[in-house]
């Protein structure tokens, strides 16, 4: 066991297990990284970080999140920079998000230095499984977990905090096909949906495998209450280029969650002097844009994929194509942008590279 300058008591592997990635044909979510921080909450405050081999965790049947899923993750990406150096995408973002998703969920808040040192700190250990590969990533898995060993109903005492590592392939993202999704509904304002809360991941399995079977790729979120306002697609949030103008759902209802790829989009967009709009979008609109030829791109972002195109949208049993995604201007140059600045390709003037 070592210390590390930044105090972070540090276990490390005796054999490390990156010969199991295979770096041309990296299978996410398969393999682990050697480590893993962990951090336990009790009594009110929080313990030291450590970072140990990844490991299997001892947790009683009785263990809280198990039964009320009271379990809240984050989503970040590592790149290597074109020195080899590994960087993250605006860690301080998801960390902030984490609070927002930790407060509703009745459970305790992290420091930024728990957070987002304890994420340099464990890179640093694991750079090596931060590959180089062309669009490959280390996705980092933060989750804050409620371990009391206790069944009865209340918000629990006894937290988790862990940090998980995983390297990611490129992201072949065939553009999608949408379902827009008119009996099933993510969220509700005063619900759940702006927060990264495991249990919006659970509910949305059965809607999902359903149109998947149907054929589609993703299910385009609708408002609980018509069934007409736009909200996301999968676990995307969403933007349409209608005319000359960007227009994505508007975050203050708390049914959307506010995507650190969709603030980057919007940023980006609004300095090539694109027009975004954050407002309520209803399918009735893009359905008339469609038939005026004036729906001329549509997109998907988040971590995971970046920038998802969306090649058709079905409505009831209407398809919606939209042209070629090769002749779509502003996506393409999105994408490469985003790239460029999360590979340290290009200068970060926006402050969202940090680097482990
Ligand atoms: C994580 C997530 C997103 C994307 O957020 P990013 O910060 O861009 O990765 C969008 N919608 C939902 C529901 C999510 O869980």
């Amino acid at each position: 066991m070592m210390v590390s300058e930044t105090g972070i008591k540090t276990n490390k592997v005796e054999n490390s297990r990156i010969h199991e990635v295979d770096p041309s044909n990296i299978q996410f979510g398969k393999t682990y990284s050697d480590h893993m921080l962990v951090a336990y909450y009790e009594d009110g405050v929080w313990g030291k970080p450590e970072v140990i081999p990844f490991a299997n965790l001892a947790l009683s049947p009785a263990t809280t999140f198990f039964h009320y899923g009271q379990a809240i993750f984050e989503g970040v990406k590592a790149y290597k920079d074109p020195n080899g150096n590994p960087i993250i995408f605006r860690p301080n973002d998801n960390w902030a998000r984490f609070n927002r998703s930790a407060r509703r969920m009745a459970m305790p808040e992290v420091s930024r230095e728990l957070f987002v040192d304890g994420m340099r700190h464990l890179i640093d250990i694991d750079r090596d499984w931060v590959p180089t590969g062309e669009d490959t990533s280390l996705y980092i898995r933060p989750v804050l977990l409620a371990i009391d060993e206790f069944i009865g109903v209340r918000p629990a005492e006894k937290f988790l905090f862990l940090i998980m590592t995983s390297p990611a392939g490129p992201y072949y993202n065939h553009p999608v096909s949408i379902y827009v999704q008119d009996k099933y509904v993510r969220a509700f304002p005063g619900g759940i949906g702006f927060t990264k809360a495991a249990g919006n991941y659970g509910m949305s399995m059965l809607p999902t495998s359903q149109i998947k079977k149907m054929g589609y790729d993703q299910i385009l979120w609708t408002d609980g209450f018509e069934h007409k306002y736009v909200q996301e697609i999968g676990t995307m949030n969403v933007f349409f280029i209608i005319g000359d103008k960007a227009i994505t759902p508007d975050i203050n209802q708390d049914t959307i969650l506010a995507g650190v790829t969709r603030d980057s989009v919007i940023t980006l967009l609004r300095e090539k002097g694109i027009t975004v709009e954050e407002r309520n979008l209803s399918i009735d609109e893009i359905s008339e844009a469609h038939k005026n030829g004036q729906l001329k791109e549509a997109f998907g972002t988040g971590t995971a994929a970046s920038i998802a195109p969306i090649a058709a949208l079905t409505i009831h049993d209407v398809k919606m194509e939209l042209p070629p995604v090769e002749t779509w201007e502003v996506t393409n140059w999105l994408k490469q942008e985003l790239s460029n600045i999360r590979y340290g390709r290009k200068e970060d003037t926006h402050g969202w590279i940090v680097k482990v």
